[in-house]
């Protein structure tokens, strides 16, 4: 019988990093944008979109956006919206493998499809509470992920590793061709 030590434990962890630092690719993640009232024009609490009214200080004519006369109603920054909102995104450095509908190993993970990618990362890179690897990553809550310029979806995500739980591995559809 193979017992694994913590020495072997040690160095397959140290070995899995080292190749993900040597072949690692960024994955860029998309999470929802954070949303905060524009400052361009004052809010309508009641509709809760933009009033149409400039804020003080601010001075529609010199934005950008600004068409006059239609915009003397419409906020150039909000577009009348009342809220903008800035990305929000993460990057996270990993390997990924092409899976193959004829590949037993894939077919034993559960992936069906052709052209899906199996991604895989230091699980701690991925935590959005680094100090819970039993919680939620950013995967989890991805709306889409760019990787090797192909945007993908993702379908699923696992943890794994010897006794401890230190990698991730997310299954990701393409969303474009
Ligand atoms: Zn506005």
């Amino acid at each position: 019988m193979a017992i694994i030590t913590d020495r072997h434990v040690s160095i397959y962890q140290t070995t899995i990093s080292a190749v993900r630092d040597a072949l690692g690719r960024n994955a860029t993640i998309y999470l929802a944008p954070t949303q905060v009232e524009c400052v361009y024009c004052i809010l309508d609490p009641v509709r809760n979109v933009s009033s149409g009214i400039t804020a003080s200080g601010y001075d529609w004519t010199t934005h950008d956006d600004y068409v006059s006369p239609y915009n003397d109603k419409v906020c150039p920054e909000c577009q009348g919206i009342g809220y903008t909102e800035t990305a929000n995104t993460v990057t996270v450095q990993g390997t990924s493998k092409n899976l193959d509908y004829n590949d037993t190993d894939d077919k034993n993970i559960g992936v069906f499809k052709p052209g899906d990618i199996r991604f895989s990362c230091d699980l701690a890179d991925a935590l959005v509470d680094s100090s819970d690897v039993n919680g939620e990553t950013y995967f989890d809550r991805a709306r889409s992920v760019t990787f090797d310029g192909v945007n993908y979806k993702v379908v699923n995500t696992s943890k794994s590793g010897l006794r401890d739980l230190y990698t991730l591995r997310v299954i990701m559809e393409r969303t474009n061709k």
